[in-house]
């Protein structure tokens, strides 16, 4: 669905009208849909800097999930990355911790990393959602659409020269795809008007179920370190 035109005039009112609009849909159960990277931003024009947004973050109570929170999941790393790493939405370690990636999936994440000479530091982490969804149910479309704005303030701040979507959930959204993970995977895709390199691939959590596709996954860390290597 192409943004409507109270999100693209970005004016105060454009963006209260285009904010009730959602929250009728919302109440009503209908997902919102918007192709991701082409809409302008509704929610954070004001966010000069990285403390603006992250206390914007901290005070968010646009989606049902901030009664749930023990805290907001902001993002972690190194805010002039070249790799940006986003995956799905905080779980219980992370809602406590206030960091993601930090359970047992972190801690393979970090491995991978380690695996292609990458410290944790080197990269920047955030997740779709920076909320914990109850019992780390799936995201619903209306909480993703409601945090994305965060999200594209963060890589517009950063500027990655890369992304690496991990996990269905996250790939699935950031493409606006339907398609399994193991389609999205092992290729090059682009995100938004900046055309990011975009590569998708499997979550840490599912390689700890499935340690075979560990070898799949790693064939998409070397396609991400050529893109490291070889600006495109
Ligand atoms: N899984 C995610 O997708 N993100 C986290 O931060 C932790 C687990």
């Amino acid at each position: 669905m192409a943004a409507s035109p109270g999100i693209a005039d970005g004016t105060h009112e454009g963006r209260r009208l285009s904010e009730l609009r959602n929250e009728y849909l919302t109440a009503l159960g209908i997902p919102i849909w918007v192709q991701r990277g082409a809409e302008t931003d509704a929610v954070d024009a004001g966010a000069s800097d990285w403390e603006d947004l992250a206390g914007q973050v901290r005070a968010c109570t646009r989606c049902a999930l901030h009664t749930s929170r023990t805290q907001t999941v902001f993002g972690v790393g190194n805010t002039n990355a070249d790799l940006l790493i986003i995956g799905e939405a905080p779980g219980a370690d992370e809602d406590r911790q206030g960091e993601p990636f930090v359970g047992r999936a972190g801690q393979l994440l970090n491995a991978m990393l380690g695996a292609v000479h990458l410290a944790r530091g080197d990269v920047y982490i955030a997740n779709i959602l920076k909320c914990r969804p109850p019992s780390n149910r799936d995201p619903k479309p209306a909480e993703a659409e409601a945090c994305t704005p965060y999200l594209e303030r963060q890589i517009a701040f950063i500027e990655p020269k890369v992304i690496l979507a991990v996990g269905r959930i996250a790939a699935q959204w950031l493409l606006q795809s339907d398609q399994p993970i193991g389609r999205l995977r092992g290729t090059v895709h682009s995100y938004g008007t900046a055309n990011t390199p975009l590569v998708a691939s499997y979550h840490p959590a599912y390689l700890l179920r499935s340690p075979l596709a560990k070898a799949k996954a790693w064939e998409d860390l070397v396609l991400v370190s050529r893109i490291l290597n070889d600006p495109l």
